[in-house]
């Protein structure tokens, strides 16, 4: 290894989880060279291989795995509880301040990459190019740009409203010539106003559309399917990822569906559960929080009780899901910005797809090499292998063991720089 340079960096740690879904092995060393990954090997064998003058970074104890991937988030949205109306009643030059906020907050978590899933405007496709000049720090994006969604649909804030199939084609056509990186359609209601999150909003020919004409510039599509209906359509249309895939009826109530399950095992699509969103994780944890402290009112501990009997719903179905054989299908996604949900929180989503039935270690292969391969990006990122991009996380505790060391984060790295 003659060729190292200024530019390298041997990384050490007490354990090392690849990606790549066997057990995490103790003492390696990950060879970093000009922002990609050179070799992996035993902390021993490395340090006799690379030159004495490479920089050496000793993480401890500490397990080094890939960087995490959240493929589901909303940038310009706050994700501190107002509804709607008041987030969106901000200016576009605020929603890019609140997602230069927002990049930071999920870098530091460990997340390298993310998908931004519907903005307003160009508010999305700002924030990538602040990003990319090097103005903002923050994970790797793709960008959707702006969701496609129907007149008076879920997100018709953010001003791409389409109807029809050729109004969808003409739709795909101008995000694309703006820089969408892969097309977001609603397929369904959702949180907006005036919508029903049970119905689905488009015909299986207007995704269908949408699928071809995003493919004949090669990009990939993700449909919002919360309603039942949506999702059945979606699988039809062909769609790449299916956000949310909640079983939904129109009278609100999750209703599993074996045949749609059956149909999406057989398809492939990929499924983002975000369940997070869902069991309105965020507030079951300040709740425990505040059990676990005795500090919670009777009025409190009711809600909890309520909340977490209502995620038990949502779970299930995940788990019945599960049952199709569907596992290496399933992303984590976290719908940061939307509601409650703050920005830095993929570890609620992993804790989540534990309870549902993953091992830990089969949730860090969900948020790195399935995630990765997913959005289309698995040569570049997702595993800790030689030739990948260094997007590397340390927790303190070993994650193919215990979920709750997602939540504990020492280092980040980014193309071999490290940002915290
Ligand atoms: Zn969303």
């Amino acid at each position: 290894m003659s060729s190292q340079t200024s530019t390298s960096v041997l990384i050490l740690a007490g354990r090392l989880a690849d990606g790549l879904g066997g057990a995490s092995r103790a003492d390696q060393a990950v060879l970093v060279e000009a922002g990609r990954i050179r070799a992996v090997g035993s902390r021993e064998a490395m340090r006799r291989q690379v030159a004495p003058e490479v920089e050496v970074v000793d993480l401890g104890a500490a397990c080094l795995a890939p960087g995490l991937i959240d493929s589901h988030t909303h940038l310009s949205l706050a994700g501190d509880g107002r509804p709607y109306t008041e987030m969106f009643a901000e200016t576009d030059e605020m929603m890019v301040l609140t997602g230069a906020l927002n990049l930071r907050r999920h870098l530091a978590a460990g997340i390298t990459t993310i998908r931004e899933h519907g903005a307003r405007n160009r508010v999305g496709f700002t924030l990538k190019e602040g990003l990319a000049r090097g103005y903002i720090p923050g994970p790797r994006m793709q960008v959707s740009g702006r969701p496609i969604t129907c007149t008076g649909g879920h997100f018709h804030m953010c001003n791409e409203i389409a109807d029809g199939e050729e109004e969808i084609r003409r739709s795909v056509r101008r995000l694309v010539h703006e820089g969408a990186d892969y097309i977001k359609i609603m397929a369904s209601g959702g949180g907006t106003a005036g919508t029903i999150p049970g119905r689905a909003s488009y015909e299986t020919a207007e995704l269908r559309a949408a699928v071809h004409e995003a493919r004949a510039f090669g990009r990939l599509t993700a449909a919002h399917c919360r309603a039942r209906e949506s999702m059945l359509r979606a699988v039809e249309a062909g769609i790449d990822l299916m956000e949310h895939a909640e079983f939904l009826d129109p009278d609100d109530q999750l209703r599993f569906d074996p045949k749609i399950a059956e149909m999406m095992a057989a398809s492939g699509i990929w499924i983002s559960p975000t369940l997070q969103a869902w069991t309105r994780y965020p507030r079951i944890v300040e709740l425990r929080t505040r059990r676990d402290a005795e500090i919670l009112s009777p009025d409190e501990s009711t809600e909890l009780e309520t909340l977490e009997a209502r995620a038990e719903l949502r779970l299930d179905v995940m788990r019945r899901m599960l049952d199709y054989g569907v596992r290496d299908r399933v992303v984590p996604g976290t719908d940061s910005g939307v509601a409650s949900l703050a920005f830095g929180h993929l570890d609620y989503d992993l804790q989540l797809l534990v309870r549902a039935g993953f091992t830990p270690g089969e949730a860090l292969v969900s948020a790195t090499r399935l995630s990765a391969e997913a959005i289309g990006m698995g040569s570049e990122i997702g595993t800790v292998a030689p030739g990948k991009a260094a997007d590397l996380v340390a927790f303190d505790g070993d994650p193919t063991v215990d979920v709750g060391a997602f939540s504990r984060v020492v280092a980040v790295f980014q193309a071999g720089q490290r940002v915290r």
